[in-house]
């Protein structure tokens, strides 16, 4: 038997919901509520951190590490969350099992809310722009090629 992450309700593992390793829900309305909380958040965060590290590393670790930046830095689990992600989708950072989530925590949190906010104001640009200033645009890209392959490098902006 394993337990509802939102309402702790002992299930069958084949009537669970699993949501990512171990992490299980009875019902799609235990998931919705359940992806509204912090423990989601965390949770969702030393997922990640595990899988970064091969699910081998010292968990323990992980988890102590995240309750530390939370309660001494008073970090968000939400904002860790979407700086982790930041941190290895967007700049593509590999992770060294040495520091845990110390290779992460101070330094790119700010960086990482700061992107987040850019993105949000550039999705209200986009929305408020006129139909004109967002209409595609074709660019050619690439120096010193063949014209006949240049073609091969025509760009939608809307693509990028
Ligand atoms: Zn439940």
């Amino acid at each position: 038997m394993v337990s509802c992450r939102y309402c702790q309700k002992k299930i069958n593992p084949d009537d669970a919901i699993e949501l990512f390793d171990r992490h299980y829900v009875c019902s799609d309305a235990c998931r919705i509520a359940y992806e509204q909380t912090d423990m989601y958040d965390k949770d969702k965060l030393l997922d990640i951190a595990w899988n970064l590290c091969g699910k081998t590393g010292d968990f323990i670790r992980l988890k102590s590490q995240a309750e530390y930046y939370h309660s001494e830095y008073k970090y968000k689990y939400s904002g860790m969350l979407y700086t982790i992600n930041y941190w290895s989708n967007i700049e593509g950072n590999s992770w060294n099992d040495a520091y845990g989530l110390g290779q992460i925590f101070p330094q790119y949190y700010e960086k990482a809310l700061k992107y987040w906010h850019n993105q949000q104001e550039l999705k209200k640009k986009c929305r408020t722009a006129s139909s004109e200033e967002i209409k595609p645009k074709t660019v050619t890209v690439g120096v010193n090629i063949a014209n006949r392959r240049a073609n091969r490098f025509k760009i939608n902006i809307e693509d990028l």
